[in-house]
This record gives C-alpha cells, sequence and structure tokens, in this order.
C-alpha cells in the first residue's frame, strides 16, 4: 500500500439470514474498512480538515473577535495551529473535571512555536522575543519538547504573530493537534564531538514534505518523533525515535524504535531492530506515520495512540507492514546503539567539534520571559555567536562561542538569570504548564518549582548528585512524570485538616536512556506516597537527605 492510500474494506456480501449478523465495532482503524467516526474528534476532523481553519482564522476570526469563533474550531481545530484556549483564572483545580470547556476557559490563547530540533537563530529568536512581549504579555516557557509556548494570544493577533514567524521561518503548524509534532533533535546536532552524523538534514526534510500535509493531518491522535545521534532527548518516550548507530558493514545511520508514550498507559518505545541511513529516515518516518494513520485506534481516545498498536501487534509484525505495504522493500538489520549510563543534558561548558565552545544554561522551570530572550539575543551577539538551541529538558545552549569569551558568556548569562553552572536541583528539575493556563490540571505547578528549587538551594546547598524532579498538574505526564527519579503527579490529596487540599502522587526511581545494567524504566508508583504541596519542599529533601546518607561509595 502506498503511503498515501487508506483503502477500505472490500464490500461484504448481504448476510441472508432474518438478522444480520453484528459487525464486530472494532477500533475505527481506516484500513480495517471503518471511515466513520467513531467519537466527536473523530467527526471534527472528517466534516473538515482542521488546517483549514487557518483561513477561517485570518479571514474572519481575527476580524469578529472570540465570540464569532465557531466552537468545533475553537477546542478542535485551532490546535492544528498551535493555539489551545487557555484556563479562566481562578478556577481550582477540584473544579477541573466538574465544569464544561467553556466554564474553564477565557478569551486568550496559548501559542506553542515549533522549533523543530531545537534550533533558533538569532534573528528568529528576536523575533521569538518581540511576539512574547507585544502579543503574550511577557510570556515565553521554553517547553520539554523544544517548543516555545506563548500566553495571552488575542486570535485578533494571530495573522500578524504568523506573519513575523513566518518572516523568519518559524511556523505553529501542526504545532499540536492530532497530527506530526514538532520533531525533537540533539541541541548539540553538528557541533558535538562525538556526534557521528548530524541528522538535522533528515529533520529539515520531515518538516518541508510532511508538516501542513493533508495526507498526515488526520491521525488518530499526536505523533511525536525525535532524531538524534545522540542520547540527549528523551527518545523512548517518543511514538518513533532515531538514535545514532554505526553498522559494521554499511556505517553511521540510525536505529528505529516505536510505540513510545507515557500520560496514563505509559509504555517505553520499543527496537525495530533495523539500521536506517540518513537519507532515508523521511521515508521511514512517513511509512511509520502512515501506518498511525491507517491501523491506528480510533474509536477510544485513550487508545489512540501509536503504542497500543505497537503493543498488540509486536515490533516483528509491526516491521514487516511497514516493508511490505509502505515501504515496498525490506530493511536491513541493525546493531543495537550503545547507550550511555544516563542521558546528557548538556549544562555547562562544552568544547565543540571545532574547537569552539558550547554553554548550556538553566532557567527555573523553563520560565523564561520575552524580555529575558531579547537580552539573551543581546548577549549571544555581542560574545558572537548567531545560534541559540532549546533542550527537551527545558534548558538552553549558546552556540559557537570563542574559549577567550566564554567566562564572559557565563557570567553575562548569569545576570539575565541563566544559569551555567546551575544547582543540581535547578538543572534536574521540569515542570509542565500547570494551573495558571492549563484547562486540564489538578494543580499549580511552574510556580511549585520555582519555590521547590529555591528551598532545596538554601536548605541543601552543595547537593553534588544528579537528580531528576518531574512535576505535573494532572495524570497526563506532559513533564514526564514517570521516567524521573521524583516524578510527581498532580491531584487533589487530604490535607492535615482532613479538606483537600493540591497534592502529588510520587513515582520514584524512573529513568530513560539508560546503559545494560541501569535499565530505562518507570518509577515505583508507591500507591500510599502522596504529598501535599506544601510539604513538597521537606518531603523531596528527606528523600535527598536519606540518599545521601546510604549512598554507596562513588554512587
Ligand atoms: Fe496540563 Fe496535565 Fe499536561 Fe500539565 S500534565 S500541561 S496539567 S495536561
Amino acid at each position: 500500500m502506498a503511503v498515501n492510500s487508506t483503502p477500505d474494506r472490500p464490500e461484504r456480501p448481504v448476510a441472508t439470514a432474518t438478522r444480520a449478523p453484528r459487525r464486530p465495532r472494532g477500533e475505527g482503524q481506516w484500513a480495517l474498512g471503518h471511515r466513520e467516526p467513531l467519537n466527536p474528534n473523530e467527526r471534527i476532523k472528517k466534516d473538515d480538515d482542521p488546517l483549514n481553519v487557518r483561513a477561517r482564522i485570518e479571514n474572519i476570526y481575527a476580524h469578529r473577535g472570540f465570540a464569532s469563533i465557531d466552537p468545533q474550531d475553537l477546542r478542535g481545530r485551532f490546535r492544528w495551529w498551535g493555539l489551545y484556549t487557555q484556563r479562566k483564572a481562578g478556577i481550582d483545580g477540584g473544579r477541573t473535571a466538574v465544569l464544561e470547556p467553556h466554564e474553564l476557559e477565557d478569551e486568550f490563547f496559548m501559542l506553542r512555536v515549533r522549533v523543530d530540533g531545537g534550533q533558533l537563530s538569532l534573528a528568529q529568536l528576536r523575533v521569538v522575543a518581540d511576539i512574547s512581549r507585544e502579543f503574550a504579555r511577557d510570556t515565553a516557557d521554553i517547553t520539554d519538547r523544544q517548543n516555545i509556548q506563548y500566553h495571552w494570544i488575542r486570535v485578533e493577533d494571530m495573522p500578524e504573530i504568523w506573519r513575523r514567524l513566518e518572516s523568519v521561518g518559524l511556523q505553529t503548524t501542526e504545532a499540536c493537534g492530532d497530527c506530526p509534532r514538532i520533531v525533537l533533535g540533539s541541541p548539540v546536532a553538528g557541533v558535538a564531538r562525538d556526534e557521528v552524523l548530524d541528522p538535522t538534514p533528515a529533520i529539515d526534510e520531515i518538516v518541508r514534505r510532511y508538516v501542513g500535509d493533508k495526507q498526515y493531518s488526520n491521525l488518530p491522535r499526536k505523533f511525536k518523533s525525535s532524531i538524534s545521534w545522540l542520547v540527549d532527548t528523551p527518545y523512548e518516550a517518543n511514538d518513533i525515535a532515531f538514535l545514532g548507530v554505526e553498522h559494521p558493514d554499511h556505517g553511521p545511520g540510525f536505529d528505529v524504535w516505536v510505540g513510545g508514550g507515557l500520560s496514563t498507559n505509559p509504555m517505553l518505545a520499543k527496537r525495530l531492530g533495523v539500521w536506517v541511513p540518513l537519507a532515508e529516515v523521511p521515508d521511514v518516518w512517513a511509512g511509520v506515520v502512515g501506518i498511525f494513520r491507517d491501523y491506528g485506534y480510533r474509536r477510544l481516545r485513550n487508545r489512540a495512540r501509536l503504542k497500543f498498536l505497537v503493543a498488540d501487534w509486536g515490533v516483528e509484525k509491526f516491521r514487516e507492514v511497514l516493508e511490505k505495504e509502505y515501504l515496498g522493500r525490506a530493511l536491513l538489520d541493525g546493531p543495537a546503539p550503545e547507550l550511555p549510563s544516563k542521558p546528557l543534558d548538556h549544562i555547562g561548558v562544552r568544547e565543540q567539534a571545532d574547537g569552539r565552545n558550547y554553554v548550556g544554561a538553566a532557567p527555573v522551570v523553563g520560565r523564561v520571559s520575552g524580555t529575558q530572550l531579547a537580552q539573551l539575543a543581546d548577549v549571544v551577539e555581542a560574545h558572537g555567536s548567531d545560534r541559540v538551541r532549546l533542550t527537551p529538558y527545558q534548558k538552553l545552549l549558546v552556540l559557537d562561542v570563542a574559549p577567550e569569551r566564554t567566562d564572559s558568556l557565563v557570567a553575562a548569562l548569569r545576570g539575565i538569570g541563566l544559569e551555567a553552572e546551575p544547582s543540581a536541583w535547578r538543572r534536574g528539575t521540569m515542570a509542565c504548564t500547570g494551573i495558571e493556563y492549563c484547562k486540564l490540571a489538578i494543580v499549580e505547578t511552574k510556580a511549585r518549582g520555582e519555590e521547590l528549587v529555591a528551598r532545596l538551594e538554601e536548605r541543601l546547598r552543595g547537593f553534588d548528585a544528579d537528580i531528576s524532579i518531574h512535576i505535573n498538574g494532572c495524570p497526563n505526564a506532559c513533564a514526564r512524570t514517570q521516567v524521573a527519579d521524583i516524578g510527581l503527579k498532580g491531584q487533589l490529596v487530604v490535607g492535615p485538616d482532613g479538606r483537600q487540599v493540591e497534592g502529588f502522587q510520587v513515582h520514584l526511581g524512573g529513568g530513560l536512556g539508560m546503559a545494560q545494567g541501569q535499565t530505562a524504566g518507570f518509577g515505583r508508583k508507591l500507591r500510599g506516597l502522596k504529598t501535599t504541596a506544601e510539604e513538597l519542599p521537606g518531603y523531596v529533601e528527606r528523600v535527598a537527605r536519606r540518599y545521601l546518607a546510604g549512598r554507596a561509595e562513588g554512587e
């Protein structure tokens, strides 16, 4: 089957019995003939391709305002252009599940800008900063998928925002929605000393060919991708991941993993066991997206991610379908990549392959402002660089710094609140959007993360171990609850006085990108282990002190 065809199953003969046999309900898979929408989300996508909503935004909604927006566009198709309505201020987490969507939202939007591979030029950084200050009340969070996320956006401003973004080659196309989201990439692609093959051309080609292509704009749910030579993205948590590996006969290429995803039924991606050369990465990527589109489950939203299909089929069948129906050829078997003892986050000063340095710096929980990004652009330019990278750990890098200017850059970054020598707490803590803006949230996350880091820096100054703390505002795990040393899932818990208050379910001991012997896996969800948000800093402090007291020599 070609990747752009979605054939229906042949018609069945009409049953002659008095009662027609009941057709099995199925999972809504297109390739098995189920083309009628089985839920409202599928209906919205079938009624009109969500990419078409851009014209309505530009021609109608931007002129007539928020109240004119068709609800199916507002809460459905807008996402394909990176737009979500944001949570109305002052609604507590206890009401998240009981209010109707329109009661939860205000007339402003969250807007995600995709920065595929996390790569930003100075010109792009300046535009991102300007938009933040002019249209987004100075918000510009760095997400853990290398996006920039604005808040307080008005629909009236979208035509001008798109004009400015697109003037420097940035876009919001398919930044959200049931479609191919941003492609994660190594923040040091093309400059790292230990990178053998720079995958940036494959990322660029995928974006050029397929983002905004209506053949791929109606998937069962979101589709997350990662392409890197180094283990510096959370690759196992993606629907598809390409990881660098050397083939003994064919040289450098990529090992392919499929079916990862966290959220409420977390699964780690599995190796297909194939080796793919750089030039073929886009075709293989499109084949896997094609399988997802045609065979992915569309009946229930909570079973619609690729991971469920991979779990049901197994990787052998998945590979066979990919080769026979989508690529029309067999793929080469490939070796497993070597995995480091821990994923790289690139914080600090490191030497590039060309002898210059890159500097990785940490804001706190990815929170930066447009003002700060504008200052960053000035600092970067003053130190002779033209390139910034965002990381999937809510951090950023400045590339191409001459060795003799590196100390000055580190000091200048510190002066604008970006720390290249951060504490273990600042370095390892991430937080999702949370109740401040997210309609699904149950608890506050960003401000709590900032408080937590400040408190731990004060109480455990000099803590010398790597530690990851991922704070999530609900079970959706946008900040990867299950794969942190301390993963925190927001929920209401019973406070000391018996009333429900904001708190967290704790997962301990998860990790990604681990070598044999330190196998990647999910943290243990300790049933009874919950903490109120207020007690969180004390709880983390106790865990850290216990770890320090009990750790083995050299651990
Ligand atoms: Fe929103 Fe929940 Fe995702 Fe946090 S984890 S951004 S609260 S959906």
